[in-house]
């Protein structure tokens, strides 16, 4: 059976990124990375769903074993990808979506050449502060922490393999299309090197 793919899935607030995973989510390819963190959980979060809640303390431990494929420091918190587990669903054929910022893709980008990495936007920068506006949840200080935010993330968009659009109501349409760039980078020639010489392999070797 093939390995799966380490997909990550980043975009600013706004993008609609949960929404946008949770779609993927039900085509049943998928599996979401539960990262670890160390801030506290909001209402409505399960431990062990949306992330790992844990402690400062068990964060740097599990960091010191090696236990984190990538890991950063955003507004004062930790956060980080259990290597374990991502190995054992990558292993069992299904792909891995990192649902993470920035400087934890370029990480992976480093240290797993191999994975896609697919920055999500909403349609323009305009768009976006109309959307955080709209979500009257945060306090102005807040959403203008978040587009100073946005300016840095965007700007390591060529470092990314793939740009998707989240049109007003489109989670479904990104959906498939990052559905559709998975399936299609699973053909790519440069993950099978062996593809040529297994073809003339004969059956029985
Ligand atoms: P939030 O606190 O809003 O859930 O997440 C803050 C930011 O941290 C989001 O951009 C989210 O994608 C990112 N994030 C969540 N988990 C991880 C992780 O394991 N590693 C990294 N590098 N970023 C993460």
């Amino acid at each position: 059976m093939n390995r799966g793919l380490m997909v990550v899935v980043s975009g600013p607030a706004g993008s609609g990124k949960g929404t946008v995973n949770a779609e993927l989510l039900k085509t049943g390819e998928f599996v979401y990375s539960v990262s670890a963190t160390t801030r506290a959980p909001r209402p409505g979060e399960v431990d062990g769903v949306n992330y790992h809640f844990i402690t400062e303390d068990e964060f740097r431990a599990r960091l010191d074993e090696g236990g984190m494929l990538e890991y950063t420091q955003y507004c004062g918190n930790y956060y980080g990808t259990p290597r374990k587990e991502a190995e054992e669903v990558l292993d069992s054929g299904k792909h891995l979506i990192l649902e993470i910022e920035v400087d934890g893709a370029m990480q992976v980008k480093r240290r797993y050449p191999e994975a896609v990495l697919i920055m999500l936007l909403p349609p323009s920068y305009e768009v976006q502060e109309q959307r955080l506006r709209g979500r009257a949840t945060e306090t102005e200080e807040k959403i203008l922490a978040r587009l100073e935010q946005t300016k840095f993330e965007v700007r390591r968009l060529p470092d990314y393999d793939y740009v998707v659009y989240n049109h007003d109501g489109g989670a479904v349409e990104c959906a498939r299309e990052i559905q559709t760039i998975v399936r299609a980078e699973c053909h790519a020639t440069k993950r099978s090197p062996t593809a040529a010489s297994d073809y003339f392999r004969k059956q029985n070797d």
